[in-house]
């Protein structure tokens, strides 16, 4: 059978990195959550070629030029991107791969590959989301706006997803995508 590419995407704060943790917990035999590239600096306790390639804005340009980006994108005054190659491989490997990425390079991503299953975590409000992010004290309150601001635009794009999961409690979040793609490799 062949394996499925899967785009998880969610508003700041929303706790898609929960949601997504809790999942492959369960389910790491048969998915693997891709490695991004970022020209943004790492959190404390990020590890590079973990949680993501962390790349010079040169080495970004570069891989632009080069068109190794599957998808490649910029949020909150960063660049983001999915090498090609790495989704390729880990395909053809048989591992159904999940792409954690904001809304702007998931829309690429159905233009280049229709087959591709776009999934949204949704904030049960917007309000709330607002109060996660604040206690979460990893940005400042400049990047705070600006993170708010992209919820808006996020929220619009979310029209063009095939699903979307409402995360009310992660236990439900984590089931609703369980039943989402078990019923798309089905
Ligand atoms: P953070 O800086 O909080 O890790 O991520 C900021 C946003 O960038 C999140 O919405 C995350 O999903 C998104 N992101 C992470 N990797 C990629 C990527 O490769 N491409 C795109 N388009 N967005 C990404």
């Amino acid at each position: 059978m062949d394996k499925k590419l899967f785009v998880i995407s969610g508003c700041s704060g929303v706790g898609k990195g929960t949601v997504l943790k809790e999942f492959m917990s369960k389910n790491s035999d048969n998915f693997m959550v891709s490695i991004s590239c970022t020209t943004r600096n790492p959190r404390p306790g990020e590890v590079d070629g973990v949680n993501y390639f962390f790349v010079t804005k040169e080495e970004f340009a570069r891989s632009v030029e080069e068109n190794k980006f599957l998808e490649h994108a910029e949020f909150a005054g960063n660049c983001y991107g999915t090498k090609k190659k790495f989704i390729k491989q880990k395909l053809e490997e048989g591992i159904n791969v999940i792409l954690e990425i904001e809304t702007q390079g998931a829309i690429q991503v159905k233009k280049q590959m229709p087959e591709a299953v776009l999934i949204f975590i949704a904030p049960p409000s917007v309000e709330e989301l607002e109060h996660r992010l604040r206690g979460r004290h990893t940005e400042d309150e400049a990047a705070i706006q600006k993170r708010m601001h992209e919820v808006q635009i996020e929220l619009e794009r979310s029209k063009q997803y095939d699903y979307v999961v409402l995360n009310d409690s992660v236990e439900h979040a984590v089931a609703e995508l369980e039943r989402i793609t078990k019923s798309c490799l089905s």
